[in-house]
């Protein structure tokens, strides 16, 4: 649960150093209006996503969990001129409210988003992406870093959020349906198919955090 100093630190860190734009207020706000659950990223792991693409000079992205496309919106103004992003959701609802915010953020030109379950549609992509970052239904985080490698290549950065889960990964059966998969998925990044390492993070999502690996 978030601390009340937790999200007043974030506060004043997104308001003093990342400063979002209109455009991401707009994903926020888009998505509350809609009944939309707020469990978007935060803002500062959201202008984060935008500087790993960039530091990464990353042209092909994919991303696993559209929500109202407030992670879309900070990672597609991060594509450098032919760059494409292709954003996977499987409520048909969500999917609008993301489009319609792409649109208004002038980027829908360079964002397709897919509608349906994630596992269906990554068969009928083709690789190589830059960049992945998985953010959608936790029990297929594994299924997906395979997907990553099988889309990706060698140095394909991945990003996975929800890494920590409030520390439920040392006690997996406090969330029987989410953390037995986190930890497969965390296991799988600290084999020999990445390079990787987890972030804990505090805020206004409480304790949690993010892997960031390469594909090897
Ligand atoms: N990345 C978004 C952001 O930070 O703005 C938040 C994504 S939200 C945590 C997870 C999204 O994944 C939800 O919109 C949910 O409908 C979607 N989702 C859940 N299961 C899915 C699946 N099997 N395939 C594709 N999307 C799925």
């Amino acid at each position: 649960v978030a601390q009340p100093e937790w999200i007043d630190v974030e506060r004043w860190l997104t308001h003093t150093v990342v400063r979002p734009g209109p455009e991401h207020e707009r994903a926020l706000s888009t998505a509350v209006e809609r009944g939309m659950p707020p469990i978007e990223v935060q803002p500062t792991s959201g202008k984060l996503l935008q500087l790993l693409v960039r530091i990464s000079g990353a042209r092909r992205v994919l991303e696993i969990g559209t929500l109202a496309g407030f992670s879309t919106v900070w990672m597609a103004q991060a594509l450098p001129e032919g760059g494409h992003l292709d954003t996977l959701e499987y409520l048909p609802e969500h999917a609008e409210v993301a489009r319609e915010n792409l649109a208004a953020a002038g980027l829908g030109d360079r964002v397709d988003v897919h509608v349906g379950p994630a596992l269906a549609t990554l068969p009928t992509l083709e690789g190589p992406y830059d960049f992945v970052f998985i953010d959608a239904d936790k029990q297929n985080n594994s299924a997906y870093l395979e997907w990553a490698v099988r889309l990706g290549r060698p140095g394909t950065v991945v990003v996975v959020d929800n890494a920590v889960w409030e520390g439920s990964l040392l006690d997996p059966a406090r969330d029987e349906t989410n953390a037995p998969s986190i930890v497969a998925a965390l296991e799988l990044l600290g084999g020999p198919t990445f390079d990787a390492t987890v972030i804990q993070t505090v805020g206004s999502k409480g304790w949690d955090g993010f892997a960031l690996a390469l594909v090897r």
